[in-house]
């Protein structure tokens, strides 16, 4: 269906002098039933890709079509990251010695209730900036912050992916125990969101929520609720450390994957990160429900949370996707080191180098990662009808200049150094390693300064648990800053 209706009509469009471009690699990774391509390109017209296929033909159909690419790099589609927090954009590489729980405890709550609007917008240009310049086109984002009613924060998120000109499925990350909220202004949150998403040109909306178990009973019961209503999609995290399984066990007699089976919430679309600690009966709901998981390997080793069985939820028949997860816990945004650690972790944890291959590694980052969040009629492949999410990897870099095999090329080789061009719905939102429309230079500015100020309000480094206590020293503060 997402095929042009005919030949003719493809040639009609060509003709019209619309911009068309040829993305031209050694070889083209397609992700779809073609598999990859040697020596091709892929021809885009406008937001779309009319045609995938052999370098000569599709030159010699499409002349005046402008080049991108020497034909020694490797074309692949745009990367798909399954999971992060835009909200932690400003307080990254802190906190490396907490667990999870710890870790939300000392970090992530305490600067939730100082985050705004601005704060959203420029900790997601800063950290989108990241993303597409490591090949990411499409970003499913979880923004935790105190909701305000009057004032809403979540939106900054949009007005950065909008300036960035990535594709966004966008949430407020819902939470209400930890710091008690009303139900309306929660909800008043997750609206301005929808709103904003509603009218941007590539954001669409989901309902967050943080975890099951940071919500009152009642916030639960009224997400579900309406998110059933509304027709939402939903973004969560499940299961990802241990002590979640006990605590939910002891509140509600079952695992949290059981509890939001039985209270409706696996019934909507539904995208999960982590799902680490999983019973058998946690994998059969999983599956009967249809949910697809983010894996996060950086965050899921920097935070000791565990390891994803993501060959027995892909046994399943789960689709799984890959997410760099949120600034704070990576603490990085680039999607080919998730790639590399997806594959090294299941490697080394099973101590078998055949536990996860890089083609499989490049499947779970595009079109099962676009399958994950409901968006594979769009993106996730390079296939003629499909949107022109596109990446090119350099093949003039020290890393590429050989290049035996392109996945493991992509997977083990390549850094976000390699990444050359990226479009998004044939956009070029990155040309030659930068990015076309923001001044990097003025985001940095902007971000330093308001980093520097939460910091500031919140004490982030006066906190030996966040900051090493040499560091803390060596800036003059804290002599009683104490050892841990
Ligand atoms: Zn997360």
């Amino acid at each position: 269906m997402y095929h042009l209706s005919s030949a003719a009509e493809k040639r009609a469009r060509l003709s019209e002098g619309a911009m068309t471009t040829l993305i031209r690699g050694r070889c083209v990774l397609t992700s779809a039933p073609a598999g990859p391509l040697q020596n091709a390109a892929v021809l885009v017209d406008g937001p779309t890709i009319v045609d995938v296929g052999p370098w000569e033909a599709l030159r010699e159909r499409s002349p005046d079509a402008a080049v991108v690419g020497d034909g020694g790099g490797i074309v692949l589609p745009g990367l798909v990251n399954t999971h992060g927090h835009f909200s932690e954009g400003l307080v990254t590489g802190m906190g490396e010695t907490l667990t999870l729980l710890e870790w939300i405890q000392r970090l992530i709550a305490p600067v939730a209730p100082h985050l705004t609007r601005e704060s959203a917008r420029v900790g997601t240009l800063l950290r989108g900036a990241e993303m597409a310049l490591s090949g990411i086109t499409t970003v499913n984002d979880l923004f935790v912050c105190s909701p305000r009613a009057k004032d809403p924060v979540t939106p900054g998120v949009v007005d950065g992916l909008e300036e960035l000109g990535l594709r966004g499925e966008v949430a407020f990350g819902a939470q209400d125990r930890s710091d008690p909220r009303p139900i309306d202004e929660v909800f008043a949150e997750h609206e301005a969101l929808a709103s904003a998403a509603a009218v941007s040109r590539r954001c669409r909306f989901r309902l967050g929520i943080a975890t099951v178990l940071a919500q009152s009973p009642e916030l639960f019961a009224a997400s579900v609720r309406r998110a059933a209503d509304a027709g939402w999609r939903v973004h969560t995290h499940l299961q990802e450390v241990r002590e979640e399984v006990v605590a939910s066990r002891q509140e509600h007699g079952l695992t949290t994957i059981g509890y939001a089976a039985r209270s409706g919430l696996l019934d909507r679309e539904i995208v999960a990160a982590h799902c680490i600690w999983l019973t058998d009966d946690d994998i059969e709901l999983l599956a009967a429900h249809e949910v697809r998981v983010a894996h996060n390997p950086v965050a899921n080793m920097i935070l000791g949370s565990g390891v994803c069985p993501v060959r027995r939820l892909q046994a399943a028949g789960i689709t799984v996707g890959i997410g760099t997860d949120g600034p704070a816990s990576n603490d990085d945004q680039d999607m080919l080191e998730a790639m590399k650690s997806a594959a090294l972790l299941q490697k080394v944890s099973r101590l078998d180098p055949t536990a996860m291959t890089a083609p499989e590694v490049v499947r779970m980052a595009t079109i099962d990662g676009a399958r994950a969040l409901d968006l594979d009629g769009v993106t996730g492949s390079l296939e003629a009808g499909k949107d022109a999410d596109v990446v090119l990897l350099n093949g003039r870099t020290p890393e590429l200049a050989v290049i035996h095999d392109p996945y493991q090329a992509v997977v083990y080789s390549a850094t976000n150094r390699s990444v050359s061009d990226v479009w998004v719905q044939g956009e070029r939102i990155v040309a030659a390693g930068r990015l076309t429309r923001v001044d990097l230079d003025a985001v940095i500015d902007a971000a330093r300064e308001l980093a520097d100020g939460l910091a500031a309000a919140v004490g982030l480094r006066d906190d030996p648990h966040l900051v090493h206590p040499e560091v803390i020293r060596a800036a003059g503060r804290g002599a009683d800053a104490g050892s841990r």
